[in-house]
């Protein structure tokens, strides 16, 4: 999501798989305030880690959508979650990036929400192996949501639960249609395809709406001024890109 920040002396630097990782020192700040709301300090070092190993694989998703198509990318996990940018590579004297088709650019985009998935269905699976039990509850009463009930006491099935969350809730939140999230990507390369002139416009517009009615969503119905805030956000920056496209058709 959002815009790449300028390296520190604090970043850490890895590889997986021949994709290079950075970590802003950011991103723990930000990991430790979404925490917060837990008072014990296990609980806020677990979700620390969980929320690294998830955005990590999510962005591992795009990447390697990317490498799919010939385009090397590198990751950067920061303050507003994670990255995944495309290399540029020497093209004719000058940088390029591989120019993907609409198509392929929806398969990079749901590649990150469906590698959380991915990950939330072997931790289902991991749970069930070790003996929990497996049952079905619900995201506010609307959302199917399973989760896994750890024999050994609680420690455990809080940890299952916490990586459940994030990747099944965040996935879902991930594939709406709201700039720039995953979905918002996904609607706009549809979009195009079915109407080259007014697509990007339609999917600013359901963008705008969509993220309006999160905010409201947020507020007013689950308590979340995290949320509010973010889709509020969301949906003015897609109102400015939209006031940016008037002229240009
Ligand atoms: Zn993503």
């Amino acid at each position: 999501m959002f815009q790449a920040t300028p390296p520190t002396r604090f970043d850490l630097r890895f590889t997986i798989a021949g994709i290079p990782v950075r970590v802003h020192p950011l991103f723990w700040l930000i990991a430790i305030l979404l925490g917060s709301g837990s008072n014990n300090l296990l609980m806020i070092l677990v979700w620390i880690v969980v929320v690294f190993i998830s955005i990590l694989i999510h962005e591992l998703g795009h990447a390697f959508a990317f490498r799919r198509f010939g385009q090397p990318s590198h990751i950067l996990l920061h303050f507003s979650g994670g990255l995944t940018i495309p290399e540029s590579m020497p093209w004719g004297g000058g940088y390029a990036t591989v120019s993907l088709t609409p198509n392929q650019h929806i398969f990079v985009s749901l590649a990150g929400p469906f590698a959380g998935f991915l990950l939330a269905g072997l931790i289902l699976a991991l749970g069930a192996a070790l003996g929990g039990e497996i049952i079905l509850s619900s995201l506010f009463g609307i959302i199917p949501f399973p989760v896994v009930l750890m024999p050994y006491g609680s420690s455990l099935t809080d940890i299952f639960i916490t990586f459940l969350w994030v990747n099944i809730f965040w996935g879902i939140i991930n594939l709406l249609p709201v700039y720039p999230l995953d979905g918002g990507h996904v609607s706009r390369y549809i979009l195009i395809q079915r109407d080259p002139w007014n697509g990007l416009r339609i999917s600013l517009w359901i963008s705008i709406i969509t993220g309006g009615v999160l905010a409201v969503v947020g507020i007013v119905f689950l308590n979340s001024i995290y949320m509010a805030f973010l889709f509020g956000l969301l949906a003015f920056q897609s109102y400015q890109m939209m006031q940016g496209l008037t002229g240009r058709y």
